[in-house]
């Protein structure tokens, strides 16, 4: 199992540092890893003036995943768009062909005052948005910008989805729903869009593959709503790139806090790309004070949906579930009465958590 570690800016290496503890810890326990880092982002650009520069695109090519920390910063603000960090995570996602993006949204029962809504419509939420990344309205052509016959500016995109495109991520998520609740929802815009029409009949049609799994179709603008007004009733959502960058973002924020969020963008085959949901965090960079858990849980999907470790998996969520039980907190899920630790602390009590 060979993982390419890119911990790239900010806390990125800090909190790459820890998921790194915890995989090592495993292979200690017979787990056969093999680990190799490079440069990315920002710490690309400084070593090859490139945010993804050749070699860690080679190795990332040549791994079966990839484990990223979090790329960018006010350093590189200034620079030429396609030098800028944030470039080196769409180059890779296209370049690796990953099409499929899973954001889980879990609320962990010690956290449930952290989330916006009441602990008794979140506690035991536990989803999954499966969101299709490399087409839809994002990427459809033709697209632009001109002037009407009356003389007026217009603006104009074009939301599209091949046939095959709806069904390989529709087959992601089933496979998905196979591996938690069987429970899956496709998420469209039926009524109105002719995309969706595509969309619905292609899933329905993906389905009888999977008759284990019970599918359900809701419209966006109910989904929207069903997110906040009883969330538990979901298990996997699959939706297209512009309605699931929305809904996972809403679905995001139930669980409350950014620090414990992991995601995962998958390929063909299983090639992966795994990390936290959150950004490089430059006003706690390299002070310890970072939330190394969305990272270590990213290493849990790692090992699920790359490596089919699904055992190895469980063993990381549990122990993240353990940590937290015994008070355990970093500075933003801090709370009176517990026990405050710095990212590193974090890391050694998932690692110890691991061995009970
Ligand atoms: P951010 O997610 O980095 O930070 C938002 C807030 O959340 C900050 O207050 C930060 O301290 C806090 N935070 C984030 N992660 C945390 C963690 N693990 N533990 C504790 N607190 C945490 O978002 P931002 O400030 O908008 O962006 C900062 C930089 O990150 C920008 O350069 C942006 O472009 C980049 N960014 C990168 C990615 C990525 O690498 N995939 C994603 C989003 C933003």
């Amino acid at each position: 199992m060979k993982i390419a570690v890119l911990a790239g800016d900010g806390i990125g290496p800090e909190i790459v540092a820890q998921a790194v503890k915890v995989l090592r810890a495993l292979a200690g326990d017979g787990l056969r890893l093999e680990l190799e880092d490079a440069p990315f982002g920002g710490a690309g650009y400084e070593a090859y003036g490139d945010p993804l520069p050749e070699p860690t695109l080679r190795l990332s090519r040549a791994a079966d995943a990839v484990l990223c920390g979090a790329v960018g910063g006010p350093k590189y603000d200034g620079l030429p768009r396609v030098q800028r960090p944030e470039q080196g995570i769409l180059r890779i996602r296209r370049e690796l062909g990953l099409f499929a993006n899973l954001r889980p949204a879990v609320l962990f029962p010690e956290l449930a005052g952290a989330s916006t809504l009441r602990p008794d419509v979140v506690s035991g939420l536990d989803l999954m948005i499966v969101r299709e990344l490399t087409g839809d309205i994002y990427f459809g052509e033709p697209r632009g910008r001109r002037t009407n016959a009356r003389n007026e500016r217009e603006g104009f995109d074009t939301m599209l989805y091949s046939e095959p495109e709806i069904r390989r991520i529709a087959e992601v998520g089933f496979a998905t729903a196979m591996k938690r609740g069987r429970k899956l929802c496709s998420v469209d815009k039926e009524n109105v869009l002719e995309t969706s029409r595509l969309w619905r009949e292609v899933v329905s049609d993906v389905a009888r593959k999977y008759p284990q799994v019970a599918l359900s179709h809701m419209y966006v603008d109910n989904a929207a709503m069903q997110l906040v007004r009883s969330p538990r009733q979901f298990d996997v959502i699959v939706t297209g790139n512009l309605f699931g960058d929305i809904l996972s973002d809403e679905a995001s924020m139930l669980t409350g806090s950014i620090g414990m969020l992991p995601s995962a963008s998958l390929g063909e085959r299983a090639k992966g790309l795994y990390e936290p949901a959150h950004g490089s965090a430059p006003d706690i960079a390299g002070r310890n004070l970072a939330n190394p858990l969305a990272t270590i849980l990213s290493s849990a999907m790692m090992l699920r949906y790359t490596f089919n470790q699904d055992e190895a998996a469980r063993r990381i969520e549990g122990a993240v579930k353990r940590v937290l039980g015994q008070g355990c907190r970093t500075a933003d899920i801090h709370e009176a009465g517990k026990k405050r630790l710095g990212t590193a602390e974090m890391g050694d009590a998932v690692v110890a958590a691991l061995r009970q």
